[in-house]
């Protein structure tokens, strides 16, 4: 699949395809981050690439491949090739399963996974993820009905409208959380709670506008205004993570109906769900206890309509600067932290991550920077923000867990780093969980030499 870049709309093509090419993006962006989830090749933010979507084209180096061409891709070097390359899917197996054996004996950072279905929690519990480190929940609306509820939930235009579209995803949630922690019984799970920049959601497109008006029941106009409304200069900045919990608090009750219903369930059916529940973008610490009050007050509701209580935690996510500043005052509220270094990255730097291509090559070519900071962990800048994170939150909570969620999670010098600062685990998407074992156990080793 070759894009200029991906937005959600473009999921069913990303899932059908073999490999991912975009011209626009960086480590961080939609089509990087969701290939990844997805285990598939993907070359993001490949400038030279020249894409013309009414001819159904790509010029690449002044060869024109069509619809239907072979290229093929190498998502580690970020090389294209001409043509069909065959390939060999990877499995956990001889020397190589005995090398990872090897690293759980001296390891002390364990590695979990970033997983939003219940086949990548079992691709990765088969590479030895040892739980859920992050599902993001925005990443399960994309089939049709699903992605047809959640864009009338955010196009809603009051909390009523709002509360009937929430009515609709309850049970697609419950079913997809029960799904995730039964893949992952007896392991913990931590689901994030909806993060989505809600431009990449609503439809921009007329096709799109008119379904929804349907759908709705009002004018195609109306739909056009309420785009309108929703646009951002910022989206990154803007009405996201936490911020829409806060807004419309009834999306975290619903979420949270869905996660500890699906708990609930697997509880009565004999299982061992281990379900955490975890606040995104937290910089100030009453956003944290007001989600949290939230989310208490629906498990209680919860827990007796099934008759039946399921233990389980509460945390935030550390990526903005404020919250691993005040990191103290957080921990007062949060059973543990989850440090989103591609958020932190972009807010401490000030890059924003879905436009560091435009100036990323002239950084490292004049050398301003060694590499690009999404993909390896700044340890001289975001590293020291972590480390004192962890240590003024363990300092008013002694053992908190800490973990990474960040894409840099599943690169081996930054989860060196995260051994490190001491850390508890660190979460990858479930191809780099062999990688990141590796590189925990070899901080170990290297600690003790
Ligand atoms: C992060 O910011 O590092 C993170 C894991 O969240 P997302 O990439 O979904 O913003
Ligand atoms: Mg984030």
């Amino acid at each position: 699949m070759v894009r200029i870049e991906t937005s959600p709309e473009d999921l069913a093509g990303m899932s059908a395809a073999e490999g991912i090419l975009t011209a626009r993006g960086g480590m961080t962006s939609h089509a990087a981050v969701v290939a990844r989830g997805m285990g598939k090749c993907c070359v993001s933010g490949a400038g030279a690439i020249q894409v013309d979507y009414k001819a159904k084209t790509v010029k690449i180096e002044g060869v024109t491949y069509k619809e239907g061409d072979y290229i093929s891709l190498n998502g580690t070097t970020g090389q294209v090739y001409a043509g069909e390359i065959p390939t060999k899917a990877a499995e956990l197996s001889g020397d190589f399963k005995a090398l990872m054996d090897l690293c759980d004996k001296y390891t002390k950072l364990q590695v979990r996974t970033n997983a939003d279905t219940p086949h990548d929690a079992r691709v990765a519990r088969a590479f030895g993820a040892k739980g859920i480190g992050l599902t993001r929940t925005e990443h399960m609306f994309f089939e049709d009905k699903k992605i047809l509820a959640m864009r009338e939930m955010i196009l809603a235009k009051d909390s009523e409208g709002r509360e009937k579209a929430l009515a609709k995803l309850l049970p697609y949630q419950k079913a997809d959380f029960k799904g995730i922690l039964d893949a992952m019984d007896g392991l913990p799970v931590n689901i994030r709670l909806l993060d989505p920049p809600l431009h990449e959601f609503v439809p921009h497109d007329l096709k799109g506008q008119e379904q929804m008006a349907k759908e709705m029941g009002v004018s195609v106009e109306e739909i056009q205004a309420r785009v309108a409304s929703l646009a951002e200069n910022n989206p990154m900045l803007g009405h996201r993570g936490c911020r829409l919990g806060i807004t419309f608090p009834e999306i975290t009750a619903m979420q949270t109906r869905a996660i500890l219903g699906a708990a609930c369930e697997l509880k009565k059916e004999g299982k061992n769900p281990m379900p955490e529940i975890m606040v995104p973008l937290i910089g100030i610490l009453y956003e944290l206890k007001q989600q949290k009050e939230i989310i208490q007050r629906v498990a209680k509701e919860v827990f007796e309509e099934y008759g039946v209580e399921v233990e389980f935690e509460i945390g935030t996510m550390i990526e903005i600067p404020r919250a691993a500043l005040t990191a103290d005052r957080i921990a007062t509220e949060a059973q543990y932290f989850s440090f989103g270094t591609n958020d932190l990255t972009q807010m401490t730097f000030g890059y924003s991550r879905d436009d560091i291509a435009s100036f990323l090559p002239a950084y490292l070519e004049k050398k301003i920077l060694k590499v690009d900071p999404f993909q390896v962990l700044d340890q001289k800048g975001v590293g020291q923000l972590i480390k004192m994170a962890v240590e003024k939150g363990r300092a008013v909570r002694p053992g908190l867990r800490t973990g990474i969620c960040g894409e840099h999670g599943g690169e081996p010098s930054s989860v060196k780093f995260c051994a490190r600062v001491g850390m508890n685990y660190a979460s990858c998407s479930p191809f780099r969980v062999p990688i990141a074992r590796l590189a925990a156990a070899q901080a170990a080793v290297e600690d003790e030499a």
